[in-house]
């Protein structure tokens, strides 16, 4: 791994290469953006170009307080190219095993980041690094920590220990206490490209061949979580059920908020992973009434087995996915995930009388 293996984000390798370059780091980043675009992996190449230690040129302070010395002198990588790749530090941030790198995410059976799990992280930002000049932290899921645990991570922020790098990774920065958001410097991710998915899906084998990845991508906005997602059987399955309850009419809402709990509860014991598959089935819900308002506004050809448009069809998709957004918000909000749905289905049905 290195600048050049981070996809679709070139702006920002662009920007940072040049900020490390130039030794004006700052202490504290929030890197937002939705989930599976690579805001994670982005975070950890940029631990690793700052705690990499086959290069001649010296990664620059955190906090902007100028170029130091170099860490050791044989050069493995270019001179603006980051993190080598190949060196021990390297190989150690990439198996989380570095001493002066952590990083720290929400457990799957959580929804919330204990004060615990902060304390340790601080007491181990105080320490001195132990083999390079630096200590990186990442905060993975940065949404999730508790208020406890982020009001115990302000003073860190506020005063970081010297040659500490901070990145807090979120899918939206609303969601953070505004105290946290002040003191870090916003760094904002965009989805994939669909050409950069696209690439993507193929080389991690998601899809057999160009054409079947390059439809996928197109569903699957930006996201490669959304599009591994998008390529499982049941997700498959799940989407042609509710695309044929939202052919008939009326719409069974009762068998529509079915179908959707059951993919979301059935075998599933983790609140977080039915939250995430609650999301999953939302999505899904709302790219098929996007599909059929874009059918309904002419901007498709109309599709042989898409059926009559009633008239003011328009206006009940619009309704109907104003509601599916609604009960994503309620999904973030921990709300009960077959409460949210059973009722979506029902306002959805309602909408499209
Ligand atoms: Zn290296």
């Amino acid at each position: 791994m290195s600048w050049n293996s981070i996809r679709g984000h070139e702006a920002l390798v662009a920007a940072f290469r040049e900020v490390v370059a130039r030794g004006r780091l700052g202490h504290a980043y929030l890197f937002v953006g939705p989930s599976g675009i690579g805001k994670k992996t982005f975070a950890v190449e940029l631990a690793k170009a700052l705690l990499c230690e086959g290069t001649a040129l010296a990664p620059s302070t955190p906090g902007g307080r100028g170029p130091t010395q170099a860490a050791t002198s044989s050069s493995a990588r270019g001179e603006s190219d980051g993190a080598c790749g190949v060196c021990p530090a390297c190989v150690q941030v990439e198996a989380r095993t570095h001493p002066d790198f952590q990083l720290v995410g929400l457990a799957d059976d959580r929804h919330e980041f204990p004060i615990e799990e902060m304390q340790k992280l601080i007491a181990h930002l105080a320490l001195k690094p132990a083999r390079g000049r630096h200590r990186v932290a990442i905060v993975d899921d940065a949404e999730s920590l508790s208020t406890e645990a982020a009001n115990c991570f302000l003073k860190t922020l506020e005063e970081p220990p010297p040659d500490s790098l901070l990145i807090l990774v979120a899918t939206g920065a609303e969601r953070l206490l505004p105290t946290i958001r002040s003191r870090c410097q916003i760094i904002r991710f965009a989805p994939l490209p669909a050409s950069v998915l696209a690439e993507l899906i193929l080389a991690e084998g998601i899809a057999e061949h160009a054409e079947a990845a390059r439809r996928l991508a197109e569903a699957s906005e930006g996201s490669l979580d959304q599009a591994r997602w998008l390529a499982r059987p049941e997700v498959e399955q799940l989407q042609r059920q509710v695309d044929d309850l939202l052919r008939s009419r009326p719409v069974d809402c009762v068998v529509l908020g079915q179908t959707l709990s059951r993919f979301c509860e059935e075998g599933v014991k983790e609140s977080a992973v039915k939250r995430e598959r609650a999301r999953v089935a939302l999505g899904l819900l709302a790219d098929l009434l996007r599909r059929r308002l874009s059918i309904a506004v002419g901007q498709e050809a109309v599709p042989p087995m898409s059926g009559r448009m009633p008239a003011g069809e328009v206006e009940s998709l619009v309704d109907a996915l104003d509601r599916v957004l609604v009960a994503e918000q309620q999904i973030d909000r921990w709300l009960q995930v077959p409460l949210v749905l059973e009722a979506c289905a029902a306002d959805v049905a309602r909408s499209l009388e």
